[in-house]
């Protein structure tokens, strides 16, 4: 299975990637991540995407593309992928349509996560993070059950630089104006599937199961 979730900053794109990982025998690859390890652990890479990361713009397209040449032909990614922050330009997702033509592999789904904006922001100005392990948590909605601590691994929880209110405005800036075009790219391919905010009691992978007619 090979999927592309799409949303704005804080739809949740992680925690339904991690869910599906979970689930489905497939490689959750957030280049978010990706470029959050580079940065840590001071590569290269690291240091060319830091000053984008922490103002919330976007990496270069060729800093991003050529990471994600080398990340896809890897042997983890033979049994599917979901994509979690890539394409997130209309170059992106260009390149990346060659890139999966010259391997013979085909998409089964690019999925958008509908969120309201209002909503977008209460969840980043509220969500932590594990600094080992990468969980994902929110002091209001989705609180650790170790409090300050990652109840998966017991790391310290941190909250992202750029999820500071003013970084955060920023983010969905950008985001209005590189990456919702890649929506009306992939819609005009006839492969976007919507997905809306599930209603209580449901969660957003039932939600993509049906949308997307995915199933175990
Ligand atoms: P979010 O979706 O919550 O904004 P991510 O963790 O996906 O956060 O991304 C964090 C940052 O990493 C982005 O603000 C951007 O600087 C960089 N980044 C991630 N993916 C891409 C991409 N495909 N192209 C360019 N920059 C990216
Ligand atoms: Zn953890």
């Amino acid at each position: 299975m090979r999927l592309i979730l799409i949303g704005s900053p804080g739809a949740g794109k992680g925690t339904l990637a991690a869910e599906i990982e979970a689930k489905y025998p497939v490689v959750h690859i957030s280049t978010g991540d990706i470029f959050r390890e580079n940065v840590k652990h001071e590569t290269p890479l690291g240091r060319k995407a830091q000053h984008y990361l922490e103002t919330g713009q976007l990496v270069p397209d060729d800093i991003v593309i050529a990471m994600m040449e080398d990340r896809l032909i890897e042997p983890d990614c033979a049994g599917g992928f979901v994509l979690d922050g890539f394409p997130r330009t209309v170059h992106q997702a260009e390149v990346l349509e060659k890139m999966l033509e010259r391997h013979g592999l085909h998409l089964d789904a690019v999925v958008l996560l509908d969120v309201r904006e209002d909503i977008v922001v209460k969840r980043l100005s509220g969500r932590r993070m594990c600094r080992c392990c990468g969980a994902i948590y929110n002091v209001e909605f989705r609180p650790s059950a170790a409090g300050d601590r990652c109840e998966k691994c017991g790391g310290e929880l941190y909250q992202r630089k750029d999820d500071e209110e003013s970084v955060i405005r920023n983010r969905l800036k950008v985001y209005n104006q590189q990456t919702q075009p890649v929506i009306s790219y992939y819609e005009k391919k006839k492969m976007l599937t919507r997905l809306p905010s599930p209603p209580s009691g449901h969660t957003l992978l039932e939600g993509l199961e049906q949308a997307a007619g995915i199933a175990e």
